[in-house]
């Protein structure tokens, strides 16, 4: 009987899921795994940090379904690079599936589990799985990575139209999980105390049921993406999908198939910000420096920030004086969440009229994100600042209030989160946007 290993990463589902597909195609029997990755873990040094709780509650759902069909979730707390070979042994697997993850750290420590495999002789398998196309199946006519994303999209799309079948389903076969009697042995009981971690509220429900709802709430509401995307105070303006999208509760192709599904501007615009996603992927997979913190565009890296301290802790605590900042980071301080609209609102004002690294805001949301995702941070952030791939001109710098102004005009939103404002408690403006803009243009050409 040949026996398989499927190791869960960012990918904490059971449907479409290239791995368990491919795994319960070729083998007999199928274990199912997902490591607590120690290196990980204590780089987050924080035990209220709100992701834990989501992957937590992601992987008892998928653990009761697999008791549901007769086996079992194996979890495991350490280094990965010792207990998938260890794991594989006990069990005696012929192979190791997974998914390929892009970031730096994951292509290491996937290429030390994959030799310590071979050495044990026992294969690894590796799988295109959270993106459509992978970085260098769309490449410029040059054949080098595209820099600019339109021409990116272009070559994205025309690629689609040939291989249809990049959005089909990886349909996995429920029947070969392993029976849970074969995985006694290795079964422990992990919980999110024992791993040093505190369960929080969560604004979003974790899980595939959940991620699978919100689709379904979203699809009628796609037709009007094309607007309804800026509008902070509207409920269902986005998906809200990027949280399940970072785990894989979700897969790329349902997403893609639901957008196919609906004709018009709406959906269009909808794909396209899913092929952003795929954009900074390959990003960071072909330009690695930008997950150092590095500049896109080198000569940036040379710039002096003159942005203060205490201009940065005001920003954190959403007490610069600016109502749709502020009210944007007491929110994502309260939540982990924030509006795309508002992303960008806040890193133009960080950089632009406060004169803050961006470096600094960047990793302030990778702290606090529960969508946090290196590669769309990343482009997000220096996109904003302009330093990055493709980026907004360094001399188009937001008006925070005039976006206010455009974009929650009755200031629905902004009131929810600053009841107080209008009277003494609310802080005055701590620079002047005028000034600080003119500053910035400069700091820009120097
Ligand atoms: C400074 C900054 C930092 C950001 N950091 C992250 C991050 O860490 N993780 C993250 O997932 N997104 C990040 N984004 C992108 C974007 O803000 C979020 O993906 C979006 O707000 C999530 O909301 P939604 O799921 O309702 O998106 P929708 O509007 O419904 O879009 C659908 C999906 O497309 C993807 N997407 C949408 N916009 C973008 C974009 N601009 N770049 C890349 N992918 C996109 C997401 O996966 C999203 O779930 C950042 C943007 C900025 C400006």
């Amino acid at each position: 009987m040949s026996k398989a290993l499927v190791w869960l990463r960012r990918d904490l589902r059971l449907s479409d899921h290239t791995a368990l597909a491919r795994a319960t195609q070729e083998h007999d029997s199928v274990a199912v795994c997902f490591v607590f990755d120690t290196v990980i873990l204590e780089q987050l040094g924080n035990p209220n940090d709100r992701r834990l709780t989501f992957i937590y509650q992601s992987l008892m759902e998928l653990k009761a379904e697999l008791v549901k069909q007769g086996s079992d979730l194996i979890l495991l707390q350490g280094d990965p690079t010792i207990e998938i070979p260890l794991l594989a042994k006990n069990l005696e697997v012929n192979a190791v599936y997974c998914n390929h993850d892009y970031e730096p750290y994951a292509k290491s420590r996937d290429s030390k589990v994959s030799k310590k495999l071979f050495d044990n002789k026992i294969e690894f398998k590796s799988f295109r799985d959270q993106v459509v196309f992978e970085s260098k199946e769309i490449l410029s006519g040059a054949g080098t990575p595209f820099k600019v994303f339109t021409p990116y999209k272009n070559a994205w799309l025309k690629e689609l139209s040939k291989k249809r079948d990049r959005l089909l389903e990886q349909k996995v076969s429920m029947s070969k999980f392993a029976q849970a009697s074969e995985l006694k042995s290795v079964i422990q009981n992990i919980t999110l105390e024992s791993l040093g971690f505190k369960p929080q509220d969560l604004w979003i429900q974790a899980g595939e049921n959940s991620a699978r709802k919100l689709l379904t709430k979203f699809e009628p509401e796609m037709s009007n993406y094309a607007e309804a995307r800026n509008f902070p105070a509207l409920n269902n303006g986005t998906s809200h999908l990027s949280v399940h999208l970072r785990f894989g509760t979700i897969s790329i192709r349902e997403c893609m198939r639901a957008s196919q599904l609906i004709k018009g501007t709406g959906s269009e615009t909808w794909m396209s910000e899913l092929i952003w996603r795929e954009f900074y992927q390959m990003v960071l997979d072909q330009f690695p420096h930008v997950a150092e913190h590095k500049c896109f565009k080198p000569e940036y890296d040379r710039i002096q920030w003159p942005g203060t301290n205490d201009h940065f802790e005001a920003w954190c605590e959403g007490m610069t004086g600016f109502p749709i900042v502020d009210a944007a980071i007491r929110e994502f301080n309260a939540t982990g969440w924030m509006h795309n609209r508002l992303r960008m609102i806040v890193a133009s004002f960080l950089t632009k009229d406060l004169l803050v690294d961006w470096r600094k805001g960047e990793a302030y949301f990778a702290q606090h994100l529960l969508d946090y995702d290196l590669a769309s941070n990343s482009g997000g952030w220096q996109w904003s600042a302009s330093v990055g791939c493709d980026a907004q001109p360094y001399f188009r710098i937001f008006n925070p209030e005039s976006q206010a102004e455009k974009f929650d005009p009755d200031q629905k939103y902004i009131k929810k989160w600053i009841p107080e404002l209008g009277s003494k408690k609310y802080p005055s403006p701590i620079v002047e946007h005028d000034v600080q803009r003119k500053l910035a243009i400069e700091l820009f050409k120097r």
